[in-house]
């Protein structure tokens, strides 16, 4: 029998799977999708192309401890990423540095703004929009505007349907302006890509004696959520790690979590590269957010022959095929949220893990990072 269940396998379900396993538990895995490792499930195309399937992931963290865990299933390739934003005619770094103040304004006007920011902010710094927007310094101010209305506005209302303002600010802080001529979009102790893509690394995280995993099933083929959790007919006894969307589980009784879903337009071409950065963002026309050309993040050569990637974003409709993929925060959602949290605390053997099941933005290694706590406190309990 099983000590636990893990519904989900992403980063959430497969780091708790092998951390338990290697501590002695039999772990359950069951996963809807005909594969395993969640978003960051990659694959190659009908063109031999390695592509990630619902996105482009970057691995970045500076925690060691999470950066030498996934050591254990992959060798790295070195990657740094760097995103060009096009807008209009401009074209220019991402986040906004200073390198990006000498492509969009004359050498004069860039002396002149690199010399304030540097003063106002220090070097190295990284200033949230909204922040830069309420400078008291009119050129400092101006300069906000620019990059309000060049990088972010446009550019949000495709990707949220809302102003940059009426956001959770945490998610332009993503992407600040960054008192630098470091173009890289992530400035983490740890970068880089496994080097022979995420699925392999998943299964070796799951290739383990003490862990079963079953594709194709959707959880409530196994689980019944009474008054205990049920499973084969019987009350279960273990523990039930739950990575998915927590209105799901619950029939989406309270109503439905708002989230934003993508559509992905993959398209072949017969060049050895399209464009010029791994990625590029369409700040301020075009219906996409971005395009990522997957031969850049993965290192993968190939001569005449590319894929690239566009991002549609649109409003999620739950019990539709529609993935969920990011989040709505605010306090409406968040407060939905929390009834269904408490819903949840009803089960005493239940623990929710990961993106969908925390309702949170998160990046993989924070995932990680929160997955491999659990497992500490879990296999430290008798
Ligand atoms: P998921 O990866 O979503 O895994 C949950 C799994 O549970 C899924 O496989 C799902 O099928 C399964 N599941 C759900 N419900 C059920 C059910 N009822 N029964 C069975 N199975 C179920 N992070 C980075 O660090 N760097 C990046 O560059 C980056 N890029 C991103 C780009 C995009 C477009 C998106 C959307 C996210 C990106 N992220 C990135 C975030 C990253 O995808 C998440 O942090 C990570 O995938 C979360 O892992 P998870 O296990 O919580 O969720
Ligand atoms: N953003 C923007 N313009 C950009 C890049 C980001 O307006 O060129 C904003 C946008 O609101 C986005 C957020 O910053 O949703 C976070 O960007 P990030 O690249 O971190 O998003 P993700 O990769 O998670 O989709």
């Amino acid at each position: 029998m099983f000590d636990y269940i893990i519904v989900g396998s992403g980063f959430a379900g497969s780091v708790c799977a092998r951390s338990l396993a290697d501590a002695g538990k039999r772990v359950l895995v069951l996963e809807r999708r005909p594969h395993i490792g969640g978003n960051a499930y990659d694959c190659t195309d009908e063109n031999g192309i390695l592509i990630h399937k619902y996105g482009p992931h970057i691995f970045h963290t500076n925690e060691k401890r999470v950066y030498e865990y996934l050591s254990r299933f992959t060798e790295w390739r070195k990657y740094d990423h760097e995103v060009l934003a096009k807008a209009g005619e401009l074209e220019f770094p991402v986040p906004f540095n200073l390198n990006s103040l000498y492509k969009v304004f004359s050498a004069k006007k860039a002396e002149m703004l690199e010399k304030k920011l540097i003063s106002a902010y220090g070097p190295q710094k990284k200033v949230p929009i909204g922040e830069m927007r309420e400078s008291t310094d009119d050129d400092i101010r101006e300069l906000a505007e620019f990059v309000y209305n060049n990088v972010f506005l446009h550019y949000t209302m495709k990707q949220w349907g809302q102003k940059p303002e009426e956001i959770d600010p945490a998610t332009t802080a993503r992407v600040p302006v960054f008192i630098s001529r470091d173009n890289r979009y992530f400035q983490d102790e740890y970068q880089g890509m496994p080097l022979y893509g995420y699925t392999p690394m998943f299964e070796r995280m799951l290739d383990h004696k003490n862990i079963t995993v079953k594709c194709s099933v959707n959880a409530d083929a196994y689980l019944k959520f009474e008054d205990k959790i049920i499973f084969e007919n019987e009350i279960f006894e273990g523990k039930v790690i739950y990575t998915g969307a927590l209105d799901e589980l619950f029939g989406y009784c309270y109503g439905a979590l708002p989230y934003r879903t993508l559509d992905f337009g993959f398209e072949h071409h017969d060049v050895t590269y399209y464009q010029s950065h791994g990625t590029v963002n369409y700040t301020v026309d075009e219906p996409y957010t971005r395009i990522t050309e997957y031969k850049y993040l993965t290192g993968q050569e190939m001569e005449g022959s590319t894929t690239i990637m566009k991002e549609f974003s649109r409003s999620y409709r739950p019990e539709t095929e529609d993935i969920p993929y990011y989040a709505i925060i605010n306090d409406e959602n968040n407060s939905l949220y929390q009834k269904y949290l408490s819903k949840a605390k009803e089960y005493e053997n239940l623990l929710l893990l990961g993106r969908l099941a925390e309702y949170k933005y998160y990046n993989m290694d924070k995932i990680v990072s929160l997955a491999l706590q659990l497992c500490d406190t879990l296999t430290e309990e008798k």
